[in-house]
């Protein structure tokens, strides 16, 4: 079955989203302390595809070995899972850009893996403030890219931005099915 991988920084509110996509309230635990997740963990959602909760990148408080066991696990997933169809690359609204999430859409790039980008935690700076910081984010990546990736605004809190992004995996699930 297809597989859409979920990644980002730690505290991005990936858990949030992952419980808001399956209406699930504990099924990825959140926390307010981050770097929980050392493990790929699948969820299987309507018999259909797998959402596959990737371990954050980037997290200051984890050793570097810890850190590094996990990047190695990360990029080899990514390379090699012939059933990965999309990463989504995990976005805080509120920051601007950080190299740790640039230098990762680049290797994605780099590496002809699709992706797109979720931005998260929308419901903190309110509809007009979200649309503009989420542009100003994509407009940075134009610098490196002619083609830029869809995006997505989301809050867990609010529930926004749900159906857009199940839309969007639908669309690619006929898309393989029609190819199938
Ligand atoms: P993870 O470490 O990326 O899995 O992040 P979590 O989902 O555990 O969320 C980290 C923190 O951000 C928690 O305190 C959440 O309550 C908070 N958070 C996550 N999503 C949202 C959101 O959409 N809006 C707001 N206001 N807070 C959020």
């Amino acid at each position: 079955k297809p597989e859409f991988a979920f990644i980002g920084r730690s505290n991005v509110g990936k858990s949030s989203l992952i419980n808001m996509l399956c209406n699930h309230k504990g099924l990825a635990k959140t926390s307010a302390t981050p770097g929980k997740t050392l493990l790929i963990n699948h969820f299987i959602i309507n018999n259909d595809w797998y959402l596959v909760d990737l371990p954050g990148y980037g997290f200051a408080k984890r050793s570097k070995t810890v850190q590094k066991k996990l990047d190695q696990m990360i990029t080899s997933y990514i390379l090699q899972r012939q059933q990965l169809v999309n990463t989504f690359v995990l976005i805080d609204i509120r920051h601007d850009p950080m190299k740790i999430d640039t230098d990762f859409i680049n290797w994605l790039g780099e590496s002809s893996v699709p992706f797109s980008i979720i931005f998260t935690k929308a419901d903190k700076l309110g509809p007009v403030r979200a649309k503009q910081n989420a542009a100003k984010w994509m407009n940075s990546l134009k610098e490196q890219w002619e083609e830029l990736p869809p995006y997505f605004i989301t809050s867990s809190e609010k529930k926004l931005g749900r159906d857009e992004v199940l839309d969007y995996v639908g669309n690619i699930l006929n898309e393989i099915k029609a190819t199938e």
